[in-house]
Parts: structure tokens; sequence; C-alpha cells
């Protein structure tokens, strides 16, 4: 299944796509359970629920497209330095030690930097000059659970979705610890849709991303350092992992500020992310 979040004659509504991703029909959802969209949802089919019934259809170009969550449940896990190759081209910088006991290095986002897949995301030149974009794959966490084994690791997995974990590197660096760098206003891109893991691998499929057309990242998920269950086992060693949440697997090599010289998002570009299996998110930065 492929579920979105989208506007639909002023009312918030969350559907399922369909399989050529032209139409989407909304699930008929209760008015309490649908102000919080697909974090309620995901709950409701973790503990044995039924999917919802579904509306007509209707196609995809006349409504909004948004975030696929509207509600999180906390703040978005995030990976970095999760590809060599990128660990490589930020090494000395963003990477100031080699990470050598085997751990992933883990922070967080918060909800509030979430956007739509087709939303204008303002760049805050008031507080950053080198602001760039990382393509991600994000898993959707299904059944929760603590100390989750790597064996059980992908049981746990709803779906998947992308991400842009947008980042202003000057503020990153500046303050020892990366949360002011990943969450200003709108540095988060997400969508189109959560695609349910039976109908891709997470752990085998390519991520790129065009800048005004020019291909700059082409990864792929297979080339990571620590897998998703490598991941879903670390996060949830004595935390208890949710249904809804949601985990940002790093970004491949490509990034902006590993370019020589390092090339910052402008007034004017647009970021394409196309994670294959899901689809792509596109923003014009303003
Ligand atoms: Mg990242």
């Amino acid at each position: 299944m492929k579920i979105a979040a989208f506007e639909h004659a002023g009312e918030y509504q969350v559907g399922l796509v369909s399989q050529d991703g032209s139409h989407v029909r909304p699930f008929m959802l209760s008015s309490d359970k649908r102000p919080v969209g697909l974090l309620c949802l995901i709950a409701w089919l973790e503990s044995g629920g039924e999917l919802p019934a579904v509306g007509d259809a209707l196609p995809l170009a006349q409504v909004g497209l948004l975030a696929p969550f509207r509600s999180f449940r906390r703040n978005l896990w995030c990976v970095g330095r999760n590809y060599r190759a990128h660990a490589k081209e930020l090494a000395g910088s963003v990477f100031q030690k080699e990470q050598e006991d085997g751990w992933p290095m883990v922070f967080t986002k918060v909800p509030e930097a979430v956007v739509g897949p087709h939303a204008e995301v303002r760049l805050p030149t008031e507080v950053s000059e080198q602001i760039d974009y990382e393509a991600e794959l994000a898993v959707v966490i299904g059944r929760g659970g603590c100390n989750i084994a790597r064996a059980d690791a992908m049981k746990h997995v709803f779906g998947y979705t992308i991400v842009n974990d947008v980042t202003a590197r000057d503020v990153q660096m500046r303050h020892g610890q990366w949360d002011l760098g990943k969450n200003l206003d709108g540095f988060c891109p997400m969508g189109p849709w959560v695609v349910t893991a039976d109908e891709m691998d997470g752990c085998n499929t390519r991520v790129r991303c065009w800048v005004n057309g020019e291909l700059r990242q082409d990864g792929h998920t297979a080339d990571m350092i620590f897998d998703i269950p490598a991941l879903i086992e670390t996060m949830s060693r004595g935390i208890t992992l949710y249904p809804g949440d949601v985990i940002a697997t790093g970004t491949p090599a490509g990034v902006g500020m590993g370019m020589q010289p390092p090339r910052w998002l402008r007034t004017g570009d647009v970021v394409r992310v196309e994670v294959d299996g899901i689809g792509a998110i596109e923003n014009r930065f303003i």
C-alpha cells in the first residue's frame, strides 16, 4: 500500500494511493482519528485493527499532498555518517573524528521542522549561509518494542518514506551538537507517501538527489555502514520504539558541502529526492 496525507476541499485526509499513483481514495476515519492521521492509523493496524473503508477515488493532481504524518509522537530519529563515501567527503569538517567504536551517530529532528513533499522551504539566510540538502530513506516503525534484536528488526518496520534532512552546515558545526543546525523551520521535507514494507525492500534500494535537474547524490541503501536492522537494534536499546516512530537512515555522498568548492542552496533552487520503490519529493528553496 501507499498511504498519503492530503488536503481536499479544505479537509485534511489520509488515503490509499492507487498502484499507478494517479488516484487516492480517502480512508473513512472517525472524526477523532482523522485529524491525527497516519500515526493513529498505524497504531490501529498494529493493534490488529482492519484497514478502514475508503471513499471515492480522487485524481492525485486535484489534491494537495502533505507530509504523510501530521502528528508525530516525538522527534524523528536520524543517523549521521551512514554511507562510507559520505563519511569521507565530510571527514575533517562535520565528522571530526573517525568513528571507530562501531556505533552509529544518532541525533533527532523536531516534528515542527517537517513540511510537505512539494512545500516551498524558506532559506533562513539571516542565520546561515551554508544550507545543504541530504537525500534519505526513512523507516516508519510499525510494531513497537524495546531491545529489539537484529534478527527481529525488520518485523517492526511498517513502511518507508523519503526525507530531505536539510542542514545549515555553519550552524551544525559551531555548537558542538547538531540540533540547532538540523531543526530550522521547514528543514525536513517529507513524503510523498508511506509505502508499506511488503511492497519494497528498504535494505536494497536506490537513493538519489538532483538540484535544478543536476544529479548530485546517487547512493544505494545496501551501502549503508549501519543497515536498517542495525539501526533499529541500536535505537531500541533500553528505549521503547513506538508505532509511527520515524528513523531517517542517513545520506549518501554528494552533498553540497562535499564539493570543491562547496555549493550551498540558493534562492530558487529546486531539490528533488527520489527513492526507488517510493517516488520523489521536490521542494523549491526561497
Ligand atoms: Mg542526514
